[in-house]
């Protein structure tokens, strides 16, 4: 067994101060402790950025592998001084641990690599792979953590589910599973007129009054119904602005940025083709550029959604709601595999705020229930 206990091991985590990308020896410490217990360790590292895979066991017909997935690396810790307890001191205060990462999320990379380690020492013969996958780089630009890691990791490994230990709970530990998120694309939409003096309107043409009767027809637009699972695809104006910003001058364009929140009874390609057949149907003049920052994912395997729910009935007493709300995370970069991904971890109330903190009790009994679910698909 390993000679930390969760707690313990949590604490050790939050004192290194791995402001992003720097994971300031997190990796190496739980590296040694996979190893100890007979993991097979690499460790990538991409530029500034660290990354850790461990594996134990391998892929077989009629067994299941399960990948933990997480991050070593915090946000900033703010106004220093407005903290209870110093960031970094991993301060047990009454019912709390507190610290920078205390709940995003080094006390869940804690519990799950015990978890893990308690798993294969209990029984070192297991049928299938059990593996871990860490970045210092998940609150940052994340372009050199999982991003990279995965397609690196997919060329010899393959997993059919993955336990992402983010933040997910609201009000008590185990009340929320995330099981998917909506995609994220942008848009620049740019209308062209063309420019004149504001004094002789009939030799140009404004760009704002053409596209008018558009954007309000885009204020209401129904882009999909969404599914039981998700919301329907949300169409948003960020911004607008002319490329004129002289007041005797009708502008030659208008620039519109706009983001959607598309749920998978959309992709790229069907929005771009409504939002074209909109502005064909308004006869504007355009052009688009897109940005497609990340495509939804939807977990369904219902032998994991099993394990999850038994497990945190077990141990908390209590049925999850899963949903598919918040923002993006590194799911993301896993489910593009054909992972089929769920997020499990603390409560998320006090996470990038000033003294954040989790429950000790909850520290404990996230390992308990990571413990199961890893008994039950294995
Ligand atoms: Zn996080």
């Amino acid at each position: 067994m390993s000679k930390y206990d969760v707690i313990a091991l949590s604490q050790e985590l939050i004192k290194r101060q791995s402001i992003t990308p720097d994971d300031a020896g997190c990796q190496p410490l739980l590296a040694q402790l996979l190893i100890d217990a007979g993991f097979q360790i690499e460790h990538k590292r991409f530029v500034k950025v660290d990354n850790l895979f461990a594996w134990h066991g391998q892929e077989c017909k009629n067994s299941k592998s399960l990948l933990f997935a997480g991050h070593t690396d915090v946000v900033p810790v703010g106004d220093e001084s407005a903290w209870k307890h110093p960031p970094f001191s991993a301060v047990i205060d009454g019912d709390y641990l507190y610290g920078r990462g205390a709940a995003d999320m080094k006390s869940a990379v804690a519990a799950f690599t015990l978890a893990m380690i308690s798993f294969v020492t209990s029984q070192p013969n297991h049928k299938g792979k059990i593996a871990l996958m860490l970045t210092s780089d998940e609150e940052g630009v994340a372009t050199d953590g999982i991003k990279k890691m995965m397609p690196y990791i997919a060329k010899e490994h393959t997993f059919d589910y993955c336990l992402v230990g983010e933040p997910s709970s609201s009000l008590t530990l185990g009340d929320v599973v995330r099981i998917g998120r909506r995609g994220s694309l942008h848009v620049e939409i740019t209308i062209h007129g063309k420019q004149g003096h504001v004094a002789y309107p009939q030799n140009a043409k404004n760009p704002v009054f053409l596209a008018a009767a558009f954007i309000e027809e885009l204020s209401h637009f129904t882009w999909d119904n969404g599914n039981n699972d998700f919301p329907p695809t949300s169409f948003q104006i960020s911004s607008v602005k002319t490329s004129s910003n002289t007041s005797n001058i009708i502008p030659a364009d208008m620039i519109i940025v706009a983001n959607f929140r598309y749920s998978p009874e959309s992709s790229k390609q069907s929005l771009e083709q409504q939002l074209k057949q909109l502005l064909n149907k308004h006869a504007l003049n355009y052009s688009l550029s897109w940005n497609l920052s990340g495509l939804p994912f939807y977990s369904q395997s219902q032998h994991l959604h099993t394990a999850v729910t038994q497990s945190i009935g077990e141990i908390c007493h209590i049925k999850p709601d899963f949903n598919t709300a918040g923002g993006t995370s590194d799911g993301r970069f896993i489910a593009q595999y054909g992972v089929d991904v769920v997020e499990l971890g603390v409560i998320n109330k006090t996470i990038h705020q000033i003294d954040e903190c989790v429950l000790v009790e909850d520290i404990r009994n996230l390992e308990k229930i990571y413990q199961r679910i890893i008994s039950k698909i294995l």
